[in-house]
């Protein structure tokens, strides 16, 4: 072959493409996220943990809310949808319900899930909708300008708490399990091999699967909470993390300071889903 400028520069582009570029729309890069923030981790894992599943892409819907970690779903090369505030469970249990056959996931983040769509959450969790949720927790409104979160830290400081906070912050995976989910983890977005398994399981179990995952958010929360760099808390996460399988989700609050439980908390498969439900009673409809 004779060696031209042309195709040299089709062997770098070769070697530069990575195996996940295929489910990412590399149109919309580069992303919106800060420099230090854990998303892109988290990102990440979940595109490897969807290629390792094997599921055939077009049968895989992902529905994010508003924020930060909302944006996540622009940045996937599958069928995807950004909708409003707080309504990405009512979303996406209408698609599953639409379409069995579908795997429905929602990726987004604390506020939208747990604050102005907390209702949503508890209820699809009490129907075990046949869906799995991954909320990224950055203890704030991130996108907003860093207002108090519920899943804030007591004593963390935010825009909307110069002094410190004084409500206690969600325990996110003890209220979906006790709620009704069959499948529940936390890992930080430094757990990148576990998480990324976690992702996998979740995707492929049946019933209401919940992932909680804590990235780094140094511009929003963490500058006010000494964590002014993405390193910082990656650095506290690795030295307060325990990992603890197959425990009670109410044994694992996040308290700034004390050991920080993560792990797979609960997997109960088996459990009889909404759709299950819904075939049973079409079923006797049409008798
Ligand atoms: Fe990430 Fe926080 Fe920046 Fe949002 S505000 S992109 S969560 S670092």
């Amino acid at each position: 072959m004779i060696v031209t400028k042309k195709n040299i520069e089709d062997t770098i582009i070769e070697a530069k493409k990575h195996p996940m570029d295929h489910l990412l729309r590399w149109d919309r890069l580069p992303h919106v996220w800060c420099s230090g923030c854990g998303l892109g981790s988290v990102l990440s894992c979940f595109v490897q943990a969807i290629a390792n599943t094997g599921i055939d892409t077009k049968k895989i819907a992902v529905v994010s809310g508003i924020g930060c970690t909302g944006r996540a779903s622009g940045y996937l090369n599958l069928d995807v949808f950004h909708t409003t505030h707080g309504r990405a469970i009512p979303f996406a249990i209408g698609l599953k319900l639409a379409n069995p056959d579908l795997h429905v996931i929602v990726f987004s983040g604390d506020g939208d899930l747990f604050a102005i769509g907390g209702n949503h959450i508890i209820h699809a969790a009490r129907r075990n909708a046949d869906i799995t949720v991954i909320c990224s927790n950055n203890f704030i409104y991130g996108m907003t300008g860093g207002q108090l979160a519920p899943t804030t830290p007591i004593d963390a400081w935010s825009s909307t708490s110069p002094y410190g906070n004084v409500e206690p912050a969600f325990n996110l995976c003890h209220l979906v399990y006790s709620a009704g989910a069959n499948f529940v983890a936390r890992w930080t977005s430094l757990n990148v091999r576990r998480l990324e398994k976690t992702m996998e399981e979740a995707i492929l179990n049946k019933g209401f699967s919940f992932i909680e995952v804590l990235p780094p958010c140094p511009t929003t929360f963490g500058r006010r909470n000494d964590f002014d760099t993405g390193l910082k808390m990656l650095q506290y996460f690795n030295d307060k993390t325990v990992i603890k399988h197959d425990i009670d989700p109410k044994d694992a609050p996040i308290i700034f300071g004390d050991e920080l439980i993560v792990g797979k908390f609960v997997d109960k498969p088996d459990q009889p889903t909404l759709d299950d439900r819904i075939a049973r009673i079409s079923v006797k409809s049409k008798k």
